[in-house]
């Protein structure tokens, strides 16, 4: 059953995906995001992303009725392995699927299921994260954003920060004070809007890397709907932390090598081998062990994680753990190219091989330890809910 699962991905695979989506795209925010004003990177993203939506392996494990194929664990590991296995590129890179349909599974309603689900497993609508604000990044619990009471709706008023893809998402998931006389974990409320609604103002922040990916969004007396709050009023933070872990998750996944960077073919290729078929370069084999090790230890635990029973539960606090992991060593690879290349790796408009942005990503690398929560916020949880520390 297995086997002819797999004979069958990779024959599709082979006939529908094209061989320009079988390489990484040179940054990460040039993977295809959908949305009404889907950015496109390559001519062939928009048809790849369409072709794997039709079998339902943007989201392969999802039910066929919001759009995906109603895989099993285990078939879907199989098609990211066959996927792997070619190099194919993840046809959608999407918040939708990777941080607000586990929300939308468990704390939404039917009716916020059957209107979103399917347009995020098709990539219709692109998402973006309206959780920090300018005084409220890892004590976030202290957002000052407020949701006034209306009726049947609320009047949103206040600004969020770091908005990753603000400017080019079409709605956003957002966490507001709904409360301001409760203890403040209490008061929070998570809802959902069009970015088009009257009152909200986007403003693009320039990063260090030339791109300017995430935003500062501003709301006044913005109307939502009531019925576009997901779960209860006050469950905000319940429903924001679950969804912390499953974004946790996602950014962890940096922690893989991708098949056509792997740094240890490239050292291979400038420094060549000694007569003992070693790295030549001595110093640098350290390195490289070290990083080689490290990083296959962690795709065997995520994969492991993946194939498990429990995994579509969410790894709860362990999301931590491999969060932290995962960037650490996305920031050390990053590091590597640099020592591998040298100085010229740094030319701006430097590029590898399969057209990699080396000095791009190496600046970009070293957000991976500040979104999602930082690397001391992790190393924080892991004390108190993975090891128990008091
Ligand atoms: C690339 C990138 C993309 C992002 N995208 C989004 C997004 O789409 N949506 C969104 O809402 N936010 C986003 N963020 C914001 C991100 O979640 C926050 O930057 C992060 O949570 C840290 O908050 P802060 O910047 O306010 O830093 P602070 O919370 O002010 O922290 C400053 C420093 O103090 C340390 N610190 C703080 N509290 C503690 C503590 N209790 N114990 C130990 N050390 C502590 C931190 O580790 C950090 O080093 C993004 C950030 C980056 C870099």
């Amino acid at each position: 059953m297995s086997d002819s699962f797999r004979d069958e991905v990779r024959a599709w695979l082979a006939a529908h995906c094209p061989p320009s989506m079988r390489v990484a795209p040179p940054e990460i925010s040039h993977l295809y995001g959908g949305g009404r004003r889907a950015k496109v990177w390559h001519p062939d993203q928009p048809a790849w992303c369409a072709a794997m939506a039709s079998r339902g392996w943007t989201v392969p494990e999802w039910p066929v009725e919001y759009g995906g194929a109603g895989l099993s664990r285990e078939h879907a590991a199989i098609l990211r392995e066959e996927m792997r296995r070619i190099g194919a590129q993840q046809p959608l890179f999407s918040f939708g699927i990777s941080m607000l349909s586990p929300v939308l599974f468990k704390f939404g309603n039917d009716d916020q299921r059957r209107r979103f689900l399917p347009d995020i497993a098709r990539g219709a609508i692109r998402w973006c994260q309206g959780y920090s604000e300018p005084n409220s990044g890892s004590d976030l619990a202290s957002l000052m954003t407020r949701a006034e009471d209306k009726g049947d709706h609320y009047l949103v008023n206040g600004q969020k920060i770091w908005t990753s893809y603000g400017d080019e998402a079409d709605w956003m998931f957002c966490l507001v004070r709904t409360n301001t006389s409760v203890p403040k974990h209490e008061g929070i409320s998570f809802v959902l809007f069009d970015m088009n609604t009257p009152g909200v103002t986007v403003r693009p922040i320039k990063l260090i890397s030339g791109a300017s990916p995430f935003c500062e969004v501003f709301f006044e007396n913005v109307r939502v709907e009531k019925t576009n709050r997901v779960g209860e009023e006050g469950q905000g933070w319940a429903i924001a932390t679950y969804l912390l872990s499953h974004e946790r998750e996602m950014i962890s996944s940096l922690g893989k090598i991708r098949h056509d960077t792997d740094p240890g073919r490239r050292a291979l290729e400038i420094f060549g081998t000694d007569g003992e078929g070693r790295l030549r370069n001595a110093s640098l084999r350290q390195t490289l062990a070290r990083y080689q090790l490290d990083a296959a230890a962690f795709r065997l635990w995520i994969e492991h994680g993946e194939r498990h029973p429990s995994a579509s539960a969410g790894m709860g606090a362990m999301s931590s753990a491999v969060k932290y992991y995962g960037t650490e060593l996305n920031k050390r690879r990053n590091e590597l190219y640099l020592d591998i290349e040298g100085a010229d790796a740094l030319l701006w408009d430097a590029r590898g091989p399969a057209g990699e942005a080396w000095a791009r990503n190496w600046l970009r690398s070293k957000g991976n330890s500040i979104e999602g929560g930082t690397s001391e916020i992790q190393l924080n949880i892991i004390a108190k809910r993975v090891l128990g520390l008091p």
